[in-house]
Protein backbone atom coordinates (compact mmCIF):
# COMPACT_ATOMS: atom_id res chain seq x y z
CA UNK A 1 0.00 0.00 0.00
CA UNK A 2 1.71 3.41 -0.85
CA UNK A 3 0.56 6.16 1.52
CA UNK A 4 0.34 10.12 -0.45
CA UNK A 5 3.77 11.43 1.51
CA UNK A 6 5.77 8.36 0.88
CA UNK A 7 7.28 5.07 2.14
CA UNK A 8 10.22 5.56 4.68
CA UNK A 9 12.13 2.10 5.00
CA UNK A 10 13.51 1.65 8.91
CA UNK A 11 16.33 -0.56 8.98
CA UNK A 12 16.83 -0.64 12.82
CA UNK A 13 17.55 -3.84 14.93
CA UNK A 14 16.14 -2.52 18.22
CA UNK A 15 12.39 -3.43 17.76
CA UNK A 16 11.21 -1.49 20.15
CA UNK A 17 12.73 1.92 18.90
CA UNK A 18 11.53 0.92 15.41
CA UNK A 19 8.00 0.19 16.02
CA UNK A 20 7.79 3.74 17.70
CA UNK A 21 8.85 5.64 15.03
CA UNK A 22 6.94 3.13 11.89
CA UNK A 23 3.36 4.54 14.16
CA UNK A 24 4.43 8.40 14.37
CA UNK A 25 5.66 8.51 10.87
CA UNK A 26 1.96 6.63 9.98
CA UNK A 27 0.07 8.64 12.45
CA UNK A 28 1.44 11.93 9.88
CA UNK A 29 0.47 9.96 7.13
CA UNK A 30 3.75 8.44 6.10
CA UNK A 31 3.66 4.78 4.99
CA UNK A 32 6.65 3.03 7.00
CA UNK A 33 8.30 -0.79 6.73
CA UNK A 34 10.56 -1.99 9.25
CA UNK A 35 13.65 -4.38 8.80
CA UNK A 36 15.96 -5.44 11.92
CA UNK A 37 19.08 -5.82 9.58
CA UNK A 38 20.01 -4.39 6.03
CA UNK A 39 20.11 -8.06 3.95
CA UNK A 40 17.07 -7.36 1.64
CA UNK A 41 17.65 -3.13 1.59
CA UNK A 42 19.52 -2.98 -1.93
CA UNK A 43 16.36 -5.32 -3.03
CA UNK A 44 13.51 -3.04 -0.99
CA UNK A 45 15.43 0.30 -2.65
CA UNK A 46 15.20 -1.20 -6.50
CA UNK A 47 11.41 -1.42 -6.03
CA UNK A 48 11.52 2.82 -6.01
CA UNK A 49 8.64 2.46 -3.44
CA UNK A 50 10.75 4.07 -0.70
CA UNK A 51 11.10 7.64 -0.42
CA UNK A 52 13.32 7.70 2.84
CA UNK A 53 15.29 5.28 4.49
CA UNK A 54 16.24 5.46 8.10
CA UNK A 55 19.10 3.24 8.81
CA UNK A 56 20.92 3.08 11.87
CA UNK A 57 24.57 2.59 12.04
CA UNK A 58 24.94 0.23 14.69
CA UNK A 59 23.56 -3.62 13.06
CA UNK A 60 23.77 -7.12 12.75
CA UNK A 61 25.40 -8.12 9.49
CA UNK A 62 26.69 -5.20 7.59
CA UNK A 63 26.55 -1.98 9.62
CA UNK A 64 24.65 1.42 8.33
CA UNK A 65 28.04 2.75 7.43
CA UNK A 66 28.69 -0.61 5.04
CA UNK A 67 25.26 -0.16 4.09
CA UNK A 68 24.69 3.43 3.22
CA UNK A 69 28.53 3.37 0.92
CA UNK A 70 26.69 0.61 -0.40
CA UNK A 71 23.27 2.07 -1.19
CA UNK A 72 24.95 5.22 -2.85
CA UNK A 73 26.66 3.09 -5.62
CA UNK A 74 23.31 2.71 -6.95
CA UNK A 75 20.87 4.83 -5.64
CA UNK A 76 20.20 8.36 -4.53
CA UNK A 77 17.45 7.95 -2.05
CA UNK A 78 17.86 9.94 0.81
CA UNK A 79 19.02 8.39 4.23
CA UNK A 80 19.00 9.29 7.39
CA UNK A 81 21.29 7.73 9.73
CA UNK A 82 20.81 6.98 12.86
CA UNK A 83 23.27 6.65 15.87
CA UNK A 84 23.51 5.81 19.82
CA UNK A 85 26.95 7.31 19.89
CA UNK A 86 27.87 11.02 19.56
CA UNK A 87 31.31 10.08 18.28
CA UNK A 88 29.57 8.62 15.78
CA UNK A 89 28.34 11.55 14.56
CA UNK A 90 31.96 12.90 13.63
CA UNK A 91 32.78 9.86 12.50
CA UNK A 92 29.72 9.63 9.82
CA UNK A 93 30.35 13.27 8.64
CA UNK A 94 34.03 12.51 8.48
CA UNK A 95 33.86 9.93 6.19
CA UNK A 96 31.17 11.50 3.69
CA UNK A 97 28.98 8.49 2.79
CA UNK A 98 26.99 10.62 1.43
CA UNK A 99 23.69 10.50 4.08
CA UNK A 100 21.46 13.33 4.14
CA UNK A 101 21.36 14.03 7.68
CA UNK A 102 22.05 12.25 10.84
CA UNK A 103 20.32 11.84 14.11
CA UNK A 104 21.31 11.05 17.79
CA UNK A 105 19.76 8.70 19.89
CA UNK A 106 17.78 8.91 22.33
CA UNK A 107 15.63 10.78 20.06
CA UNK A 108 12.21 12.12 20.18
CA UNK A 109 9.95 10.55 17.63
CA UNK A 110 8.59 13.48 16.84
CA UNK A 111 12.14 14.86 16.16
CA UNK A 112 12.10 12.09 13.40
CA UNK A 113 9.47 12.72 11.64
CA UNK A 114 10.58 16.37 11.22
CA UNK A 115 13.79 15.50 9.87
CA UNK A 116 12.10 12.69 7.75
CA UNK A 117 10.05 15.74 6.02
CA UNK A 118 12.98 18.54 6.05
CA UNK A 119 15.23 16.16 4.38
CA UNK A 120 12.23 14.60 1.63
CA UNK A 121 11.41 18.69 1.28
CA UNK A 122 15.64 19.58 0.62
CA UNK A 123 14.96 16.64 -2.04
CA UNK A 124 11.84 16.93 -3.29
CA UNK A 125 13.01 20.17 -6.36
CA UNK A 126 15.53 18.28 -7.40
CA UNK A 127 14.71 14.69 -7.30
CA UNK A 128 12.91 13.90 -11.07
CA UNK A 129 12.62 10.48 -12.36
CA UNK A 130 15.46 10.08 -13.93
CA UNK A 131 17.45 10.32 -10.54
CA UNK A 132 17.57 6.35 -10.55
CA UNK A 133 20.21 6.60 -13.24
CA UNK A 134 23.21 4.55 -12.35
CA UNK A 135 25.06 6.07 -14.38
CA UNK A 136 28.27 8.36 -11.60
CA UNK A 137 28.11 11.57 -13.75
CA UNK A 138 25.12 13.57 -15.26
CA UNK A 139 25.81 16.84 -16.49
CA UNK A 140 22.51 18.53 -17.13
CA UNK A 141 23.16 21.12 -20.24
CA UNK A 142 19.63 22.51 -20.03
CA UNK A 143 19.91 23.13 -16.24
CA UNK A 144 23.41 23.99 -15.63
CA UNK A 145 23.51 21.00 -13.33
CA UNK A 146 26.00 18.55 -12.65
CA UNK A 147 25.14 15.09 -10.56
CA UNK A 148 27.72 12.81 -8.86
CA UNK A 149 26.52 9.61 -7.88
CA UNK A 150 23.12 11.32 -7.25
CA UNK A 151 24.79 13.98 -5.46
CA UNK A 152 24.05 17.83 -6.67
CA UNK A 153 27.03 19.42 -6.72
CA UNK A 154 26.74 23.76 -7.78
CA UNK A 155 29.04 24.98 -9.51
CA UNK A 156 29.40 28.69 -11.06
CA UNK A 157 28.86 29.02 -14.71
CA UNK A 158 32.66 29.26 -15.24
CA UNK A 159 33.07 25.84 -13.32
CA UNK A 160 30.45 24.54 -15.13
CA UNK A 161 31.77 25.13 -18.36
CA UNK A 162 34.98 24.19 -17.36
CA UNK A 163 33.44 20.44 -15.64
CA UNK A 164 31.34 19.53 -18.31
CA UNK A 165 33.91 20.01 -21.27
CA UNK A 166 35.85 17.70 -19.43
CA UNK A 167 33.07 15.65 -18.13
CA UNK A 168 32.27 15.25 -22.06
CA UNK A 169 35.37 12.76 -22.52
CA UNK A 170 36.36 11.21 -19.78
CA UNK A 171 39.83 9.99 -19.94
CA UNK A 172 40.69 12.54 -22.79
CA UNK A 173 43.87 14.76 -21.29
CA UNK A 174 43.16 18.49 -22.03
CA UNK A 175 46.19 20.81 -22.09
CA UNK A 176 45.44 24.55 -20.09
CA UNK A 177 45.24 25.81 -23.74
CA UNK A 178 42.59 23.29 -24.94
CA UNK A 179 40.86 24.24 -21.45
CA UNK A 180 41.35 27.96 -22.02
CA UNK A 181 39.32 27.97 -25.53
CA UNK A 182 36.32 26.37 -23.44
CA UNK A 183 36.44 30.12 -22.29
CA UNK A 184 36.72 31.73 -25.56
CA UNK A 185 35.53 35.12 -26.28
CA UNK A 186 35.47 36.10 -22.37
CA UNK A 187 38.25 38.40 -20.85
CA UNK A 188 40.66 37.49 -18.06
CA UNK A 189 40.72 33.99 -18.21
CA UNK A 190 44.28 32.53 -18.08
CA UNK A 191 46.14 29.41 -17.28
CA UNK A 192 46.19 30.43 -13.50
CA UNK A 193 42.27 30.64 -13.97
CA UNK A 194 41.97 27.39 -14.82
CA UNK A 195 43.95 26.08 -11.98
CA UNK A 196 41.92 27.93 -10.02
CA UNK A 197 38.60 26.89 -11.45
CA UNK A 198 39.82 23.16 -11.09
CA UNK A 199 40.93 24.04 -7.04
CA UNK A 200 37.33 25.26 -6.53
CA UNK A 201 35.49 22.19 -8.54
CA UNK A 202 37.96 19.43 -6.25
CA UNK A 203 37.10 21.14 -3.35
CA UNK A 204 32.88 20.92 -4.15
CA UNK A 205 33.28 17.21 -5.07
CA UNK A 206 35.69 16.44 -1.92
CA UNK A 207 32.66 17.27 0.20
CA UNK A 208 30.54 15.01 -0.77
CA UNK A 209 33.57 12.26 -2.17
CA UNK A 210 36.56 13.43 -0.22
CA UNK A 211 38.33 10.39 -1.33
CA UNK A 212 37.16 10.81 -5.40
CA UNK A 213 40.28 11.95 -7.63
CA UNK A 214 38.07 12.80 -10.20
CA UNK A 215 39.79 15.49 -11.90
CA UNK A 216 43.38 14.57 -12.25
CA UNK A 217 46.48 16.85 -13.03
CA UNK A 218 48.43 15.21 -15.86
CA UNK A 219 51.95 16.39 -15.05
CA UNK A 220 52.84 19.14 -17.54
CA UNK A 221 50.07 19.16 -19.89
CA UNK A 222 47.22 19.61 -18.08
CA UNK A 223 44.05 17.78 -16.92
CA UNK A 224 41.68 15.04 -17.21
CA UNK A 225 38.55 13.92 -16.04
CA UNK A 226 38.76 9.87 -15.05
CA UNK A 227 35.85 8.37 -13.67
CA1 LIG B 1 21.32 -0.73 16.63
Amino acid sequence: MSSAKGEILIIEDEVAIADIVVDYLKRDGFGAEHRVDGSEVQTLVATGRFALILLDVMLPGLDGFELCRALRKTSAIPIIMMTARVEEIDRLIGLELGADDYICKPFSPREVVARVKAVLRRHAPNEPQQQESTHPLEIDQDSFIVRLYGKKIDLTPSEYKLFSALGAKPGRVWSRAQLLDVFSGEKDVFDRTIDSHVKNIRKKISQFFPELDLIQSVYGIGYRLEI
